[in-house]
């Protein structure tokens, strides 16, 4: 088996910020040491002033394969998740034909995924409104969780649930043990700002806000709170966008309740103030908000009361962007942001005092943890799996389209000055990305989770 060291003044690891020598043993972690106490049959590897940080887990990606593979599809994806950092990735189960609803849905995934990822990844199952009874043989078969949208996603393939479906299969999902992941928007507070807006003009920013307001997000959550306790399910909210409900989330973390709860860097660094009419780039949904609003978000990772940070990479063909209409009725809701969201999150995060300790636990040991993989992914420490990201925290770069290595080159951050360069990323001990290059052939392998019913 191969014996590698890789030496850094800079190796993010649970105890801390130091300098160390990580030792490999083939595709895992054996030990953490001091630079002096490398053996001799070790391979030596100096990152010199490059940081050390876990590999970073994105539990919120749309990689539109099978189905929808000219959106985005397995290579593209991975390529440009390993250009950013991550070695590791759930696919969000809609935008892909099928969903992935089904078992047998399920199985075509993994079929086209077979020799075509860079990274290693797994599928959350979907809940939609007929499939209750496909929940345990997805459970079985390896799926981390499930999501489910309390509105209409935007799309066909995949539905809604209502209050009542939602009761429907809440027991089953309690008896898996996996977490719930839930897209918190109510449609009627939605519906209602959409009416008035009518004959609103639909290229301005602030439209499309106003159609999304807060309320909606708000009434969701309190809703599913209320339906976490009373069926004692594993609840995690996707994308918060509305700082208004930090405060209820608080309190039910504080009763104890099984909650997580997720943001995106471009909630946190980007404000609707300085969005332009038209750019449809920007538009997602829940919608970017103001700038107070960014700050809270902000205090809420700080606390805790946010636990992570994905990207919710959702991309399309320009032409559903409507780049040219510049319509935020009628364009594709969904940021593209795999390759970039290291530097981006680093530039906005270290300017406000947070340190790549913050980065790895908010964006590869909490995602980790959700995702079920916690004793494999998201540590540097022994028994894990060799998976890092070498990242110089000091360089800087403008991102140009030849940075963004996914399928279509759309992104709010073209042309933006960014903090931090991913020098290179290791999947299980093996370089996936060097200095712009991909080197060998895709390796990365699907992680299927354990449930509760599995360990009877
Ligand atoms: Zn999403």
């Amino acid at each position: 088996m191969e014996l590698q060291a890789f030496r850094s003044r800079r190796v993010v690891t649970p105890e801390g910020l130091r300098q160390a020598a990580i030792l490999l043993e083939g595709e895992k972690i054996q030990a953490v040491v001091s630079p002096d106490q490398v053996p001799k049959n070790f391979n030596m590897r100096d990152f010199g002033d490059a940081a050390i940080l876990p590999g970073l887990v994105d539990s919120h990606v749309h990689i539109n394969d099978p189905g929808r593979a000219e959106w985005e599809g397995f290579e593209t994806a991975t390529r440009a998740a390993a250009a950013g950092g991550y070695t590791f990735l759930v696919d969000m189960p809609l935008n892909c034909l099928p969903a992935t609803t089904t078992l047998a849905a399920l199985e075509a995934k993994r079929s086209v995924a077979q020799g075509r990822c860079r990274v290693d990844w797994a599928a959350w199952g979907g809940v939609v409104e007929d499939n209750q009874d496909d929940i345990e043989a997805l459970a079985a078969a390896g799926v981390p969780g499930f999501k489910c949208f309390l509105i209409h996603p935007g799309i066909h393939g995949f539905t809604m649930v209502t209050e009542q479906q939602l009761r429907a299969v809440l027991p089953a999902i309690a008896r898996t043990g996996l977490p719930l992941l839930v897209h918190a928007e109510l449609p009627g507070p939605i519906d209602a700002a959409t009416e008035s807006l009518a004959n609103a003009d639909w290229r301005r920013y602030e439209t499309y806000l106003q159609s999304r307001p807060e309320e909606a997000e708000l009434a969701a959550i309190r809703l599913l709170l209320s339906l976490c306790r009373e069926y004692n399910f594993r609840l995690h909210i996707v994308h918060l966008s509305a700082s208004a409900a930090l405060q209820e989330l608080r309190t039910a973390r504080s009763l104890g309740l099984a909650l997580t709860v997720e943001t995106c860097p471009h909630y946190l660094c980007l404000t609707s103030e300085t969005i332009n009419d038209g750019a449809t780039v920007c538009k997602c949904a829940p919608p970017i908000r103001g700038r107070e609003n960014c700050k809270r978000l902000w205090q809420g990772l700080c606390e805790g009361v946010i636990d992570l940070v994905v990207t919710d990479h959702s991309p399309c063909p320009p032409a559903v962007k409507k780049l040219d209409e510049g319509n935020f009725r009628t364009a594709w809701g969904g940021i593209s942001s795999i390759s970039l969201a290291l530097p981006v999150m680093w530039t906005e995060a270290s300017h406000r005092g947070f340190t790549l300790l913050d980065i790895a636990r908010w964006m590869s040991e909490a995602p980790a943890r959700l995702a079920g993989c916690h004793l494999r992914k998201g540590r540097i420490a022994p028994g894990f799996d060799a998976d890092f990201v070498a990242f110089d925290p000091e360089g800087e770069f403008v991102v140009n389209e030849e940075r963004v290595y996914y399928r279509h080159p759309l992104s709010p951050y073209l042309g933006a000055e960014l903090r931090g360069v991913v020098r290179a990323t290791y999947l299980r001990g093996k370089p996936v990305f060097q200095d712009g290059e991909f080197p060998g052939q895709p390796a990365g392998r699907e992680f299927r989770a354990a449930h509760l019913g599995s360990a009877k």
